[in-house]
């Protein structure tokens, strides 16, 4: 609703009879531009003392003198002021639409809030002057917002209160009363549902939301943020165990949440740590490390004194040096660049308090190596099993620099490669300790080459494994790999046992012996050798 501008004004008689203020029909609601209809605009007599709005009890502001045919309402207070009728008003011009159709103020008259020309009218939502029903419009935007600002920033600040209370209390983690009010029936079929079980002794119950978790705001939100609305089956029985400050031992697929599951808990209680650095988290990969770093970053956004620091192979040591003495409280690191910073005696990692082991199984699994018997076979290998598997790969072989060799070398020690692919270049001589699986995708033409194959795994006394695909390319290997692998108490494929390439090779070889056999000299034969001599000389 929008008021015409009307000073209070003392009036004398003359001007009192000569007054023309126009009744006018003043509604609270309405909407932003009103009809105009509403606004009843008077010539006012001179006016001497504060404003008044024609029609409201208060008074509204400071008055200052309209010039002579100056469009503003001279009115008494409500009630009685307004007993003035349509008749008296000499003249009456519509209320301006627009913030054009107004003229520019005169020094000393009323300003527009919006956009400073003359101030005809004032709001009667914000007692405010307008030039127009436009800028009047725009003054209720404006004024809306300011208000919405000023009261999330309220809230803000009375949520940064409860969230620096949050954060100065010690956390200690408990059943949600939700939670707790659950039978236990209820618990079991949900963890059945959700294919969670468990071992140990007085494991708590799995939460259903984040919330039960009791976590700061700035925590909630980021997760929100992240677009975790609510927890996976592995967070959900992992993190109340992480956050009562229990050692787990987890498994779960790829992709299920286990990195938000135990860095939740490690957020939680590194929060109030002092002392840096306070937790450590070891990752198999440099890649895995970038990862978790990069969760860790997006859930701590916004808690106080909470800094990663990435300690991985592939990177500038200094840089990664410098951060970590830069009061971290979570290392994200990879065992062999850890050990590497380790080594330098200036540095001690003794405010460690939680031991994060991502993919346990992993961190120590050695590389597999895969040959194959041609440069192109093992490019495309090497390429497919990375995208199929998201595993490290990388392809060796004879068309590879010197420094690139180097660097797959170098990167197979310190696991940075899952997987190389590789010809027979990498088959002999290398020795390559930590080479547990080797898999001979294309099988080597020869025995001789195939030994050393799969000679790389298991090296130093170390069991290795080894996994020979065969089809009828190697054919002629059949019997001799049978021979050579089935002592080990291998179990060989119906395929290769009942081969007839197989039995052929077996039936020549026992034929071969047989023909040796008898061509060695032994006491059973001797006289039959003796007589056949003396027969064939005897014959010439
Ligand atoms: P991870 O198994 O930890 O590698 O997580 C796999 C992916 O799921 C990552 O991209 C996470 O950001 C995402 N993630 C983890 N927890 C949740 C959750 N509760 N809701 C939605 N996405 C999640």
């Amino acid at each position: 609703m929008f008021l015409p501008r009307s000073v209070k004004v003392k009036r004398t008689a003359h001007e009192e009879k000569s007054c023309t203020v126009k009744k006018t029909k003043l509604s609270s609601g309405g909407s932003l531009l009103e009809d105009t209809n509403e606004f009843q605009d008077c010539r006012s007599a001179r006016t001497e003392t504060s404003a008044s709005r024609c029609n409201l009890h208060e008074v509204v502001q400071e008055h200052t003198e309209p010039e002579a045919g100056d469009l503003s309402v001279g009115s008494t207070t409500l009630g009685e002021g307004n007993r003035n009728t349509d008749e008296d008003c000499s003249s009456e011009e519509p209320i301006k639409s627009f913030s054009k159709s107004q003229r520019w103020a005169e020094p000393g008259e009323p300003v527009c809030v919006v956009c400073c020309r003359y101030g005809e009218y004032i709001c009667d939502k914000t007692d405010k002057d307008v030039c127009s029903l436009e800028c009047k419009a725009k003054h209720l935007l404006q004024t809306q917002a300011k208000e919405k600002n000023l009261k999330s920033d309220q809230f803000t600040r009375a949520e940064s209160q409860a969230e620096t209370h949050l954060l100065n209390t010690p956390y200690f983690y408990k059943d949600h009363s939700f939670i707790l009010g659950l039978q236990d029936e209820q618990i079991e079929n949900l963890k059945l549902q959700l294919g969670i079980a468990v071992q140990g002794l007085q494991v708590p119950r799995p939460i259903i939301e984040f919330e039960h978790c009791g976590f700061p705001e700035t925590l909630n939100h980021n997760l929100k943020n992240s677009g975790y609305e609510v927890p996976t089956p592995i967070q959900m029985q992992m993190i109340p165990v992480g956050l009562l400050g229990r050692d787990i031992v987890a498994s779960a697929d790829t992709g299920s949440g286990k990195t938000a599951a135990f860095l939740l808990p490690v957020i939680m209680k590194v929060l109030k740590e002092t002392e840096t650095p306070s937790a450590l988290i070891l990752a198999p990969t440099r890649e895995l490390a970038i990862q978790i770093e990069r969760q860790a970053k997006e859930l701590m956004a916004g808690l106080p004194n909470m800094r990663t620091v990435l300690l991985v192979g592939g990177l500038p040591l200094p840089p990664q040096l410098h951060r970590l003495k830069q009061s971290v409280k979570v290392i994200i690191a990879t065992p062999g660049r850890l050990l590497e910073i380790l080594k330098q005696s200036s540095v001690r990692l003794h405010g460690i308090k939680i031991v994060v082991v991502d993919e346990d199984k992993k961190l120590f699994k050695p590389p597999v190596l895969v040959f194959v018997d041609c440069k192109l076979g093992a490019d495309l290998l090497s390429d497919a099993v990375h995208k199929i598997t998201g595993l490290q790969c990388t392809a060796m072989h004879s068309e590879k620099s010197q420094v690139e060799r180097t660097d797959i070398l170098q990167g197979l020690l310190q696991e940075k490669y899952e997987v190389i692919v590789s010809t027979g270049v990498l088959g002999r001589g290398l020795d390559l300790v930590n080479v547990k699986l080797v898999v001979n995708f294309d099988m080597p033409s020869s025995m001789d080459e195939y030994v050393h194959q799969v000679g790389r795994a298991g090296r130093l006394g170390h069991s290795g494994t080894a996994i020979t695909f065969i089809n009828n390319n190697s054919k002629k290997l059949f019997w001799d790999v049978v021979k050579r692998v089935k002592p080990t108490g291998t179990i060989l494929p119906p395929q290769l046992l009942n081969s007839p390439y197989l039995h052929d090779q077996k039936r020549r070889e026992q034929q071969r012996l047989k023909q040796l056999q008898n061509s060695l000299v032994t006491g059973d034969n001797i006289m039959d050798i003796i007589r056949k001599h003396d027969k064939n000389n005897s014959q010439r």
